[in-house]
Parts: C-alpha cells; structure tokens; sequence
C-alpha cells in the first residue's frame, strides 16, 4: 500500500507528547512491512538545519476562495523515513509549534489546514496516488474533510480511504466560527452534527465525521472516547460514527528503549538484578543530587505538567510521603507554572528526597527510567501512555490509575500478591488524593517487606513486550478493511 502519513510533530524532530513517537515509529513498522510511505510534517523555523538545503517542490495551494498560496515543499528523509515538509515561513516560520510559549497561535485552524491541504496536493503533483491518508488529532483532521469534499470528484484520490487517529481527544481545536470560510469548510457543514460546536467550529469534531476510519491508541481509550466522562464532550459524536472507533495499543520504540542497548545510560542491564539496574540507580541519585542509597526506594514521573498527568493529585500525596515514608522523588517535566512552582516549593522543603527537573531533556528521561524502583502516572485520562511502558521494560514498576491505556498495559498485583506470577504493577481506581497515597504507601511496603515479589513483578515487567510490529499488523489490517469496504458516504450522515 502506498500510505500518506500527515503529522505535526515526528519523534527526533519535534515532539511535545506520544503523538511524535507514533508519527515515527508506525511509518517504520509499516515499511518494515514493506509498504510505500511518506510522512508530510510543517517545514518548522528550528529545523531549519535539517531542510534548508533539501530539494524543494512549488506548488500553488488553494484552501478556500480567499486563501491562494505558494508554498514549498522540502523533500528528503528522516532516520530512513521518506519525509516531507512543508515551508510556508508565514505560518511556520515562527519560534513555536503550536504557541509562542504562553498562548497558542490564533491562526493555528489556518496553519494546520494548509499543511493539509498541501500534503494532498503534492500526491497529486508527484503524481503519487495514496491508497491510505492516515492523518494525527485535529492538525492533520482536516486533510480527512478535504478528501471527502473538495476531492470527492476527483479520480486521483478515487480509492483513497483516510484514517484519523485519535492521541489525545481533549486537544480539538475549538475556535472562532468565522475560521470555516478561509479554511475551505463550507458554511451548510456550521451545524451541530459536523463543524459546529456551542457556536464556535470544532475543527476535531467535524473533519472526525469525514474520515473513512476513526482509530484511537488503546482498546480502553476507544471505549470511554464513547461516555459522558471519558468523550471530552464529543460522546454522541464518537457513538453517530459509521465504523466504531477502533482501539490500537501504541507500540513501543525498543530500539530506543532497551535497557539492553540504552546509549543514554551509564551501564546497560538485561534483569533487575545484574548490577546495572542499582548503578544507574545511584548515578541518578548523583546526577539529580539526592544522597547515594540503594535500599532507599525512587519513585519517578516523567510528564507534561498538565492536568490531565494527575500531578495535583501526588503533590499532596508527596508531601506525606516526604514527612513520613523514607523514599525519594524525581520528577522530570515542564508546562503549568503553577503545578511547577508548587513542585520547586516541595523540593526546597525536602531537597534530601525530593528533585524535581523543570524541562524538557530525553537523555535523563531514560536515566529516570532506568534508576527507579517505581514510576507513577496518576492521569486523569490517558490515552495510551507510554512512560508506563518504558517503565516495564526498565524493570521500574508502574502505579497508574485504572484509565485508558495504563488499564491495558498494567496488570495491578493483589492485596495478598497471589497474582505475584503474573503481575507487573499497582493499580488505583479514583480520582483522589485518598486512594493513590494508599496505593503508593502498599507499593513501598511490598518494596520493603517483599523483596522477592517485587524482585519477580519486574521480572515480570521486563518480559512485556508492547512491539510495533504486532500494531503495525492491526494498522494494516484497518487499512486493508477500509480499502474493502465501499467508501464511507458522508453526505448521506
Ligand atoms: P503524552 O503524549 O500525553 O504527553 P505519553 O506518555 O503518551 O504522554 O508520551 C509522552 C512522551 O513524552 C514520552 O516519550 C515521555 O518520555 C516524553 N516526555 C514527556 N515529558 C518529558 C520531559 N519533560 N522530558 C523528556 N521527555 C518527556
């Protein structure tokens, strides 16, 4: 199959979330498979040294009656990966991706549609026919509304099915109504099936009803994208779909994370227990400037500092912790100056326990991984996740909250630990303060009461495997049904 994958961020170049690693890793499962792809991302101003000197391809991009432009497109590749990149220095010629650091850009539905637009285009100037447009979240959504209307008479993408894959539902991209008419979207789709939403365009919503698939990044994910509580608002929209959101576990990248072969760490380790596992360990402690200690159990985050992560929910807990449980801390992450400023005040009231990183650094992400016991993702929702998956294959056990993905990907061991032959981490169900300092509390008295089931959990968790291939396979398999099928009639919906 030849397949067009438009993204805005891909892993090694920009990343702000699991989206990147997705936009990466499945296009080179999916070669690996020995299918035709090429990714189209924007052209971003601090790339600049990766396409500045790439082949380019004009091409005049019409978005809408008003909006006519030249654009570029950059043409060469990434780790392998056939990639393009779209260069328009009006939209993405600027500092940030999708904000200037403190508020999102208001000509993003613009930004994001061209890039669409023109990732079209360019197939059909290169005359490269797509049998599958897989498009990420609501940046690259609208190249799903733009196959269904402004192409659906044209030959060229005749057989084209698209895919939306869903990452993060909460992210929509809500924004004035008058938006629509310089982005191609005709003013009879403004009505509350498709484009309209509380009187503002909903650019999420509506390109989601033009896709021939809608898939998400885990099985439970899919599920509560379809309840008032987990649908981000959009519940009835996900249930009116033609084909059933279909969930697809995120695989993992484990040629980057391999404790094995990981180059980020100072020593590499095939079982909890070789010696590798307790150097990085210590080295972590050093390099973070808590005190060395082996017996001391480590608990580490590594996030966005959003809402959604659930840090509000372990800054309390962290506190009680610090007073009365003899562990440390790590936690690296950047976003919400509030949430970050209540972190730094913890760590100047335990600087001996408690460190926390402000920012953005991948290389002491896998050190994180690879010197803690424990690593603790209290999300609020998650789609997938993938720290929790990283921290299975580093040995470090996993506590989430029962949601989305980590319910997937975390078999929580019992009270009495008689699942200790198959389980590989803990497990907490409400939203509360209450219950994850309960279950964080079980976990360091298993860590110091229990070393042999602790020692087999990780056993356990190392042996997981979450591979691309066997995701890449399901991918695969969606494409081949949609190709199948008829194509989906949106305006019969
Ligand atoms: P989300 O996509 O919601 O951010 P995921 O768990 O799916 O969450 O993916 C997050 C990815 O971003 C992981 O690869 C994680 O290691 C990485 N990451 C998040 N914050 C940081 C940070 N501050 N430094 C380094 N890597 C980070």
């Amino acid at each position: 199959m030849k397949i067009l994958m438009i993204a805005s961020e891909v892993d090694g170049l920009v990343k702000t979330g699991g989206l990147a690693d997705v936009a990466y890793a499945l296009p080179k499962a999916l070669m690996a498979m020995g299918h035709d792809v090429k990714i189209i991302m924007p052209a971003y101003q601090r790339l600049n040294e990766h396409w500045q000197d790439w082949p380019s391809q004009p091409l005049n991009v019409q978005l809408s009656y008003f909006e006519q432009h030249d654009v570029n497109v950059r043409l060469g590749a990434h780790r392998g990966l056939p990639l393009a990149m779209v260069e328009h220095s009006p939209s993405f010629g600027r500092d940030g991706i999708y904000d200037d650091g403190h508020h999102a850009y208001v000509d993003n539905p613009y930004r994001f549609s061209l890039l669409c637009k023109t990732a079209l285009e360019w197939c059909k100037q290169s005359q490269w026919q797509p049998d599958v447009v897989h498009t990420h979240d609501w940046p690259s959504a609208m190249a799903c509304f733009y196959l269904a209307e402004h192409y659906k008479a044209d030959p060229f993408f005749a057989k084209t099915r698209s895919v939306l894959s869903i990452h993060n539902g909460a992210y929509q991209m809500k924004c004035p109504s008058h938006w629509g008419e310089r982005i191609g979207i005709n003013n009879r789709f403004f009505n509350a099936t498709d484009f309209e939403d509380c009187g503002d365009l909903n650019i999420l919503k509506g390109a989601m009803g033009f896709a021939d698939g809608v898939t998400t990044v885990s099985p439970g994910y899919a599920k509560e994208l379809m309840t008032m509580l987990g649908g981000h608002g959009l519940h009835e929209k996900y249930a009116s779909l033609a084909l059933p959101v279909q969930g697809i576990l995120n695989g993992c990248d484990y040629d980057q994370w391999n404790p094995e072969v990981d180059t980020w760490l100072p020593a590499q380790f095939a079982t909890p227990n070789d010696g590798g596992k307790q150097t990085n360990k210590l080295a972590l402690q050093d390099e973070v400037g808590l005190p060395q200690s082996t017996d001391k159990p480590v608990l580490g985050i590594i996030c966005r500092l959003v809402d959604q992560k659930g840090i509000h929910l372990f800054i309390p807990v962290a506190k009680e912790l610090m007073k009365y449980h003899d562990c440390q801390v790590v936690i690296l992450g950047s976003g919400d100056p509030l949430l970050a400023g209540q972190l730094d005040q913890l760590q100047a009231n335990y600087s001996d326990r408690f460190r926390f990183i402000n920012g953005y650094d991948v290389g002491l992400s896998h050190r994180i991984e690879a010197g803690c016991d424990a690593f603790i993702m209290p999300s609020i929702f998650e789609p997938c996740g993938l720290n929790q998956i990283y921290s299975l294959r580093y040995g470090t056990l996993p506590l989430v909250r029962c949601v989305g993905g980590l319910k997937d990907t975390v078999v929580p061991v019992t009270d009495l630990a008689d699942n200790a032959d198959v389980a590989t981490g803990f497990m907490f169900e409400d939203i509360s303060v209450d219950a994850l300092l309960w279950e964080t509390v079980r976990m360091l008295a298993l860590y110091k009461e229990r070393p042999d089931v602790w020692r087999q959990l990780q056993d356990n968790a190392m042996a997981q495997r979450f591979d691309w291939e066997s995701s890449g396979k399901q991918y695969e398999d969606c494409y081949q049904r949609l190709l199948q099928d008829p194509k989906t009639s949106h305006n019969l919906l």
